[in-house]
């Protein structure tokens, strides 16, 4: 009978790689530690607004190709939405500027040479210095490829690259800001339209897919946490739950699909980032003026993107380090007086503020520096029947949907390619 491959961790990664292994036949067991799957992509249910939100606002680009590909297997396409054009609005709050910055179609950058549709005061050769960050050897950070200065910088480069990276611009690594602008401005606007998940992370792109997997007979075990691995010479030949053990049979497979700490604490000496940034996403209970675009980028504030759901408004700061000690109501305050600003909601309600959550994601992404990139260990492993994913692993991009996606494709082929040849004898069963 054809093997099992256990996927360690519900997250997108580990998601991704069971649907594309029971898409090629296999027999899949996930196993997650927590009550819920989706790791640091999902829904609940928020006491203090009293509704369902994410645990953080998760957005994709129409050049997200794995992300658009999962979707469209799990039949859950429809539930993204967005603009037709990638048309991104902003507002600098020091200056009370707004424009809308529209990229064209197609890969030539025209919008770069027309001045209604680039950023407004600069000019065209603005742009060319980004060119090198394409071409940036790994060991170099952002700020020793390009200025991290200057008008051009603080109105479009900083905003994306630090919603990317996660990461203060200056100090992120110059090869993955490089995949991004190759992913995005580079490969035109019909990769840029910004895509989010309407009726949150959870109804789009989690239960679908444990939809999709149920049906495929994939079992999902819950609150079922890998505590140990036990290493034959060449193969994984046990894994330990803590008090029971699952003995691998010879054509048994396994697809570690955990947080870089909690893979590292698993196999000795494997090396993963160990540094992290956080990002801290607020949320209103309150109706978004009617004509409020889904994103809107804020210059010169705390908060950096505005999202508009039905019912809620959304703000996400990316790096929030210097967020995660400071009073809830503080910042809940100066964010909705921000809010207040762009959107022209009042800024006191008779109530105060609208009911209000802070969510702080103290570990979202690992640091996007050279050095952490550095760290990042490669999908395959020195154990036949053992693959790394995760957005942690050596994707060639930073943490986000799409590594996570992409990383999760790369172990289950692995798995699924494995020579037969390097399967080994039944003795090690
Ligand atoms: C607030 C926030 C905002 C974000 N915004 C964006 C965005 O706008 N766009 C974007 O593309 N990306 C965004 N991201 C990043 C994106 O969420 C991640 O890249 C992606 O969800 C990572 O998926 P993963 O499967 O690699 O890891 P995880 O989601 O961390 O999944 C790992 C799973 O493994 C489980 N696990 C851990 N240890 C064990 C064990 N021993 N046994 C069993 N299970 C275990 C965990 O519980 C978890 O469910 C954001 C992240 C956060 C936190």
């Amino acid at each position: 009978m054809a093997g099992i491959v256990h996927v360690i961790g519900a997250g997108l990664a580990g998601l991704s790689a069971a649907l594309r292994l029971t898409a090629g036949g296999k027999r899949v067991v996930i196993h997650e530690a927590t009550a819920f799957a989706g790791g640091r992509c999902r829904s609940y249910r928020d006491a203090a607004l009293g509704m369902t939100i994410d645990n953080g606002n998760h957005l994709l680009l129409s050049g997200n190709r794995a992300a658009l590909a999962f979707l469209r297997e799990i039949g859950a396409q429809q539930q993204l939405i967005g603009p037709k054009a990638a048309e991104f609005p902003f507002v600098d709050l020091s200056s009370g500027e707004r424009w809308t910055l529209h990229f064209n179609d197609g890969r030539l950058p025209l919008w770069v040479f027309d001045s209604r549709r680039r950023v407004p005061g600069s000019g065209a050769l603005d742009y060319v210095p980004l060119a090198r960050l394409l071409w940036a050897r790994p060991e170099k950070s952002v700020g020793e490829v390009i200025s991290c200065d200057g008008l051009l910088y603080r109105r479009l480069v900083e905003p994306l690259l630090l919603a990317a990276l996660n990461i203060d611009p200056p100090h992120g690594s110059a090869k993955l800001a490089g995949a991004v602008i190759r992913e995005t401005l580079a490969a035109g606007g019909r990769a840029c339209r910004p895509l989010v998940a309407r009726d949150g992370l959870g109804p789009t792109l989690i239960e679908p897919a444990l939809a999709c997997l149920q049906q495929r007979g994939a079992t999902l075990s819950l609150e079922h946490q890998l505590r140990a691995i036990r290493f034959a010479e060449e193969r994984v030949e046990a894994l330990d739950f803590g008090g029971e053990a699952i003995v691998l049979a010879a054509d048994d497979a396994v697809v570690l699909a955990v947080p870089p700490y909690a893979a590292a604490s698993l196999i000795r000496d494997l090396e993963t980032p160990t540094e992290f940034r956080a990002i801290v996403n607020a949320h209103f209970r309150i109706d978004p003026p009617p004509a409020q675009p889904p994103i809107v980028g804020v210059l010169n504030g705390t908060t950096q993107w505005i999202f508009a759901f039905p019912g809620r408004v959304s703000v996400t700061i990316s790096a929030g380090d210097r967020y995660i000690d400071m009073a809830r109501d503080v910042l809940a305050k100066t964010i909705w007086s921000e809010v207040a600003s762009v959107t022209g909601l009042p800024s006191a309600l008779p109530t105060g503020l609208p009911p209000w959550q802070i969510v702080r994601e103290r570990r979202a992404t690992f640091a996007a520096t050279p050095a952490q990139d550095a760290k990042r260990p490669a999908a395959q492993t020195r154990w036949d029947n053992l693959a790394l994913a995760g957005d942690w692993t050596d994707t060639g991009l930073p943490a986000t949907i799409e590594g996570a996606i992409r990383s999760g494709n790369r172990a289950a082929d692995l798995i699924a390619r494995r020579p037969p040849a390097a399967r080994p004898n039944m003795s090690h069963g």
